[in-house]
């Protein structure tokens, strides 16, 4: 069992032979797909999937707090397995590549600015949009 099939079933999801398709093809992704991806890879394991039962699974796990959803700008929602290990992600708006980093000064930044402002910070999201430095630029 892969760690999407174990949160399933910790969760007491009713597993069908699509849905566990369907997780084992988000466990195998190390990127941060979008339905239509998703599907385009889960058909290489199961043909008969449609597009419309990889959005109800995919909204299922997210719905259970099994898989985290992102708006990157594009207009549509890429997906990502939720883990205990808290990243931030840089958007190169050029090839659309989404670069995971986690910078501790960042973390405590952001606690210190809540506190200042009279709050105790639970959560944070923090999505950097760049362009690819290029030889000879400076900036
Ligand atoms: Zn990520």
């Amino acid at each position: 069992m892969n760690d999407i099939e174990k949160a399933c079933h910790e969760k007491g999801m009713r597993m069908t032979g699509q849905r566990r398709t369907i997780a084992r093809t988000i466990a195998k992704s190390d990127d941060h797909p979008d339905v239509e991806e998703l599907h385009r890879r889960a058909v290489k394991f199961d043909d008969n999937i449609s597009i419309a039962t990889v959005y109800r699974t995919v909204k299922l796990f997210e719905d259970a707090g099994i898989l985290e959803r992102h708006d990157f700008r594009e207009g549509r929602a890429r997906y990502e397995p939720v883990t205990d290990e808290h990243h931030d992600h840089l958007i190169d708006m050029n090839s659309g590549d989404v670069i995971e980093f986690h910078n501790e000064e960042i973390e405590q930044l952001q606690h210190a600015v809540a506190k200042k402002l009279g709050y105790k910070l639970v959560d944070h999201r923090l999505e950097l949009y760049a362009v690819k430095i290029k030889a000879g630029d400076d900036d």
